[in-house]
């Protein structure tokens, strides 16, 4: 489980965590959980996502588990450098939609002294690293990788394989859209969709 840095009289200083998996992994969840602490301990925190993930509520980070807290859409990155005046803790969720424009915008958020927690997809439904979420994992003081588990065979999971044949890369997350699946089971999967394909064409 992921502890937070004790407080001490040193002068405060920023830095980037990044809540990272796939699907079903429980990455909205887990930064629900530290916003709600960083809220216990009367920091303030402003909580932010891309305009495009509109899924179930305008201004709420929602989780699938409907634990939810307040969010504020913003349609770039910049604008949360602009809206994170005065604040001590940054929460951005559903990362991977935005541009890399984000790798900077947590770098200088950081430097001026604010705790910055990142959650995302690591990677598209084809496995590819998606958006700036790689980037941020490098940059990041603290990154941790959630799983999922596989609806195949019960491991752990950290692939989101497309149930449907849609090659639009930004398909909003819906259960019935994507299954996580281990290592294994996906190239199998990915297989067996191919194989289809080829007989249906
Ligand atoms: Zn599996």
């Amino acid at each position: 489980m992921f502890l937070e840095n004790s407080i001490n009289d040193m002068p405060r200083k920023g830095w980037i965590e990044v809540i990272a998996g796939s699907m079903f992994s429980g990455k909205t969840e887990e930064l629900i959980r530290r916003l709600k602490r960083v809220e216990i301990s009367k920091q303030k925190v402003e909580i932010f996502k891309p305009q495009i993930d509109t899924r179930y509520s305008e201004d709420e980070v929602v989780s699938h588990d409907a634990n939810t807290i307040r969010s504020t859409p913003v349609s770039s990155p910049m604008n949360i450098l602009l809206l994170a005046n005065d604040i001590d803790v940054v929460g951005i969720d559903e990362a991977q939609f935005f541009d890399n424009g984000l790798v900077e915008v947590c770098n200088k958020l950081a430097n001026s002294g604010i705790r910055v927690i990142v959650a995302g997809l690591d990677m598209d439904f084809q496995g590819n690293p998606f958006g700036p979420i790689p980037a941020l994992m490098a940059i990041a003081e603290y990154v941790t990788k959630v799983h999922a588990i596989c609806m195949r065979c019960g491991n752990l999971a950290h692939f989101s394989h497309r149930l449907s044949d849609a090659d639009k890369l930004v398909l909003l997350g819906e259960k019935n859209e994507y299954e996580p699946l281990c290592r294994n089971c996906y190239n199998k999967a990915v297989k067996e969709q191919k194989i289809k394909k080829n007989e249906s064409s």
